[in-house]
């Protein structure tokens, strides 16, 4: 009864030896295949160990375990990321008892299973592992707290309360943060200077923050802090702190557990830094300023086994590399904000120092201001005695608007430019403002009452006027808030009762026939322009409006009295149209936002002009509680409302 039983058994064992040989084989030719490494048909003292590798989550530990079982391991190669590695043993007796124990093995490894597959291979030569240094101005200072003051640190921040008000927290993608002194702003990637959360920075950080200083690592206390805190598997892309926004030095404490930074060069060098818990990084100049710094999401890191608790560079060596499981890591970035452009040696990657660049849509309101005096404000100031030459004709349907006004009527034209159009009802008491000294001039060399002041706040008594014109001023603003805030303050300035008349520009520069007056004289840029109206046309609901325009012959132009100053091509002239028509950039950011509702209104911006345009049937979204659209239509390549006050806010 014996014999059968025997049998049965053997047959079973020869059928999962026949299988293990199989997936033996195959394991060596994906070697050959896609490693190029060649396997030995004789046994030798070199194994392979398919599957035992660092890439497949099989730590140097846990394979030198097994391997030891066959004898004494002289080395061991674990490449980096590969799913094998190269044992080397003393003898090819102990080579040949390692194979037969580990061939067809299963690790336990976080949770999964690895079987391990053997073949010989001859002996391999681990390479002269090229020493990395780290990047110059990096530092990292071990246990630069105590695990006292990392528990105080820790427990510092509550992740519980959002409370805006303090601090600004945000759960991104890949992490979660917390920003204390200014919050840091992941649309533009700076701070707003101009608003500091209340609180600073929390009092538990003096502590540090004080030895740091008297360390020498920093000359000024910081005033900005992020906390990020990454969970296993967890990163942070590759980036360079914006140099606009913070000074030089950045300090970073690694709180909770260990993680591999990633730093690289642009010419691609790399260089791999292990920060152990309750180590500082500190980065500063080259490191600072030119290197991107980052952490791959993973859930393990390639670190040296030999100092697999200390800071520094992963030098890759093969024949002392293990995986480091990831713990939960919180990092506290101290950053000072920065006043003054940045001046760094590193103008190719430096934001203060790259005036080409193509601007973003602000966001920020310095960004906004910013932006305005570049683009608007310069650019008319340097261009007013020319404007004012040729800007004598009023826009009829804005004369009509005047002299409909009653004799005693009091008018405001908020940017009033050379004041044209403040002498053309004399019944009427007319007050200008604009932003240009220049253009003021102007108006007074010409008798006009006029100041310089800003749009959005307009040194007039509230509820004064009987009219407020603006016409071709508030696409000037680079943000939909701004344009808001603009009509705003002319509504504030009406009388109930009172209307105001706005023009702004709009994306479509024709209309139902009639061809703006830019596009008409702008022979230069005929064919962008035409181009940029089919797409503008796309845009437009209006079916009756589409049809209109394709029969519009797009080069004829009709001349007329008023377009021939327009011809006049200097260079000033240009300038103007480029500050309407933002035309210049190959490469124009286009993005929703805009004063209008209907269609989409879209801002447009490049980088040598800019301005605003809106497309769509003209209705203001805001102030609306307060006033009526009386009329909106068309008219000089802008769209045009009238608006009345019917109630004090
Ligand atoms: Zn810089």
């Amino acid at each position: 009864m014996e014999a059968p039983v025997q049998n049965v058994k053997s047959v079973r064992r020869s059928k999962e030896d026949k299988k293990l040989l199989k997936r033996q084989i195959k394991a060596s030719h994906t070697l050959l295949k896609h490693e190029g490494i060649t396997t030995a048909s004789q046994p030798t003292q070199c194994v392979v160990v398919c599957n035992g590798g660092l890439g497949n989550g099989v730590s140097r530990e846990l394979l030198m375990e097994v391997l030891t079982e066959g004898g004494a391991v002289e080395s061991l190669l674990m490449p980096p990321n590969k799913p094998y590695s190269f044992a080397t043993f003393a003898s090819l007796s102990e080579s040949q008892r390692a194979h037969t124990l580990c061939n067809g093995r299963v690790l336990q490894c976080n949770g999964h299973d690895v079987t391990l597959y053997c073949s010989y291979v001859l002996p391999v030569d681990g390479g002269v592992c090229e020493c990395v240094s780290l990047p110059p101005g990096l530092c990292v200072l071990e246990d630069f707290v105590t695990p006292e003051e990392e528990s105080r640190l820790l427990q510092a921040v509550d992740w519980t309360s959002h409370g805006d008000d303090v601090t600004a927290q945000r759960e991104l993608k890949h992490r979660r943060v917390k920003h204390y002194g200014y919050e840091f702003r992941y649309d533009n990637n700076n701070v707003d200077k101009d608003k500091p959360l209340p609180d600073g920075l929390p009092l538990v950080c003096d502590a540090v923050l004080q030895r740091c200083l008297c360390d020498g690592h920093i000359s000024v206390l910081p005033d900005q802090l992020t906390v990020n805190q990454y969970e296993s598997g967890q990163g942070i892309p590759p980036h360079v702190d914006t140099h606009s926004a913070f000074e030089d030095t950045i300090l970073s404490l690694s709180l909770g557990a260990k993680t591999v930074m990633d730093f690289r060069h642009p010419d691609d060098r790399s260089v791999a830094v292990v920060l152990p818990p309750r180590s500082l990084l500190v980065m500063k100049s080259e490191s600072r300023y030119l290197w991107t710094h980052g952490i791959t999401p993973r859930k393990f890191d390639v670190v040296p086994a030999s100092t697999a608790e200390r800071s520094g560079v992963v030098n890759f060596d093969p024949s002392d590399l293990t995986l480091s499981q990831r713990g939960t890591r919180t990092s506290f970035t101290f950053r000072k904000i920065r006043h003054t452009p940045c001046d760094c040696a590193y103008p190719s990657v430096c934001d203060s120092q790259r005036p080409a660049s193509p601007p973003r849509l602000p966001v920020a309101h310095s960004d906004a201001c910013h932006l305005e005096e570049q683009y608007v404000h310069r650019v008319y100031e340097e261009i007013s005695a020319h404007f004012s030459s040729t800007r004598h004709a009023p826009w009829p349907r804005v004369r009509d608007f005047l002299l409909s006004l009653p004799s005693d009527a009091i008018m405001a034209d908020i940017g009033c430019g050379n004041g044209k159009y403040l002498g053309i009802n004399p019944q009427v008491f007319s007050l200008g403002c604009d932003r240009s000294v220049n253009l003021v001039s102007i108006c007074a060399e010409r008798g006009f009452h006029s100041v310089v002041c800003d749009a959005l706040s307009v040194p007039l008594r509230s509820s004064a006027f009987d009219a407020v014109i603006s016409i071709a001023v508030i696409h000037h603003f680079s943000t939909q808030e701004r344009r808001l805030a603009a009509v705003t303050e002319l509504v504030r300035l009406l009388k109930v009762g009172g209307r105001a008349l706005i023009y702004v520009w709009a994306m479509e520069q024709e209309y139902r026939n009639q061809k703006s007056k830019y596009l008409k004289t702008n022979k230069n840029q005929e064919n962008v322009e035409n181009q940029e109206n089919v797409e503008n046309q796309e845009n437009v609901e209006n079916q009756e409006t589409v049809e209109n325009q394709e029969n519009v012959e797009p080069k004829a132009s009709k001349q007329n009295t008023e377009s021939i100053n327009d011809l006049d091509e200097t260079k000033s002239e240009s300038s103007v149209r480029q500050v309407h028509a933002g035309k210049v950039s190959s490469n124009p950011i286009r993005r929703r936002g805009g004063l209008w509702e209907g269609d989409p209104a879209q801002a447009e911006c490049s980088h040598q002009s800019y301005s605003v345009r809106v497309s769509g049937s003209p209705r203001p979204v805001a102030p609306e509680s307060e006033v009526e659209v009386q009329q909106s239509y068309y008219d000089q390549g802008n769209w045009c409302v009238v608006l009345q006050k019917t109630h004090q806010p």
